[in-house]
């Protein structure tokens, strides 16, 4: 890997990022609190939350086995991947890599930080071409973009395809386990002990049942913590959110249970699609939905619209051609689902 200095924007290592009150006390023992421009009145939300969000990291590491400097949570995985831009891409200069097609906000991000976005097609069968990466890559590539198990195709990338891109690439890499929770395939988490470059991102918004608390967390080492700590809004994470958290985090056997009942559903789903008539193909999953390829994609999706039932429509995506993207939902709004495409006959 490069220097950490040379690839992070000139004007963020040089930064002096703003001081918060609840950064400079941060003792137990005061019980005036007079120094942030605070309501006294208690409505309870009267105070700022912790901007280092302890509490919920402390939780963290005892799950992960990682210490808390190794995480950065955010409103949404979102802000993560925004972040990565603000500190590393030099705006009109840089540029970042990621396979086509993948997660959309990697590209709406480039957009909106003025940043060049280079796309890899990926295989025909959804692998990744890891040398087709490294090779659009120059010297003022300063982050690939990796979403495994990825959106909208659903599949997991091989370890030794991500390795092969960690390993190689001299800048950052951010691998996007959004659906990880839902896949066989080993995390990346604790790689970030073997990989100086590694970010994982990991959110609140799937498997944990909660994308209404915007949650996202970043995994990294410390050194690249501290710059999304530098950068990022002082108070980002509400304390509504953090006391959501440790809520969800002491409930996370009950996640587990989801997961299985949700990989089970989709097994279910997938046997059924491939029973209707105008069924072409579904690609592998290891996410909570499933790409399904079906002649007319674009009618069915007009057709499920006027039944009440919402699926995402993925026809005009690269390599995409006439493919639905289906969330895998409760059994029973998936029989609604089943049912409604039953009755379907092309009009
Ligand atoms: N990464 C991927 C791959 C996603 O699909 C999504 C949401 N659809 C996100 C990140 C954003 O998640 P969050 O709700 O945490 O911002």
């Amino acid at each position: 890997m490069r220097p950490l200095e040379e690839l992070v924007r000139p004007n963020i290592c040089s930064l002096t990022p703003y001081s918060c009150a609840r950064d400079e006390y941060q003792g137990a023992e005061a019980t005036v609190f007079l120094d942030a421009n605070e309501s006294p009145y208690n409505t309870p939300l009267n105070r700022y939350p912790d901007p280092l969000q302890r509490k919920v990291k402390d939780a963290l590491s005892h799950i992960y086995g990682l210490r808390s400097e190794c995480f950065f949570l955010g409103n949404g995985s979102d802000e993560a991947i925004d972040l990565v831009y603000r500190i590393f891409c030099r705006p009109g200069r840089d540029n970042v890599v990621a396979p086509d097609p993948t997660y959309g906000m990697y590209g709406v991000a480039a957009d909106i930080n003025d940043v060049e976005y280079r796309r890899v097609p990926l295989a025909a069968d959804f692998s990744l071409q890891a040398e087709r990466l490294l090779e659009v890559c120059n010297a003022q590539t300063k982050a690939i973009f990796l979403c495994s198990p990825n959106n909208p195709t659903g599949n997991a990338f091989t370890a030794e395809a991500i390795e092969q891109v960690v390993a190689r690439f001299q800048g950052i890499v951010v691998v996007d386990e959004a659906y990880a929770d839902f896949s066989s395939q080993p995390s990346w988490v604790k790689r970030i002990v073997d990989y100086p470059n590694l970010i994982v991102l990991r959110t609140f918004s799937k498997a944990w049942a909660s994308a209404g608390v915007r949650l996202g967390l970043a995994f990294a080492r410390p050194d690249i913590i501290a710059l999304f700590n530098k950068v990022k809004y002082p108070y980002n994470v509400s304390q509504l959110t953090q006391d959501y958290a440790l809520e969800m985090l002491s409930r996370r056997y009950e996640v587990l249970e989801w997961v299985k009942r949700l990989l089970d559903e989709r097994t279910k789903v997938v046997a059924a699609l491939r029973l209707l008539p105008f069924y072409e193909k579904d690609y592998p999953s290891d996410a909570n939905f499933v790409l399904v390829k079906l002649q007319g994609a674009r009618r069915i999706y007009d057709y499920l619209i006027g039944q009440g039932i919402v699926v995402r429509d993925r026809s005009r995506v690269t390599l995409c051609d006439d493919c639905l993207r289906i969330t895998i939902g409760l059994p029973t709004e998936n029989s609604r689902l089943l049912a409604a495409l039953r009755q379907y006959n092309g009009k």
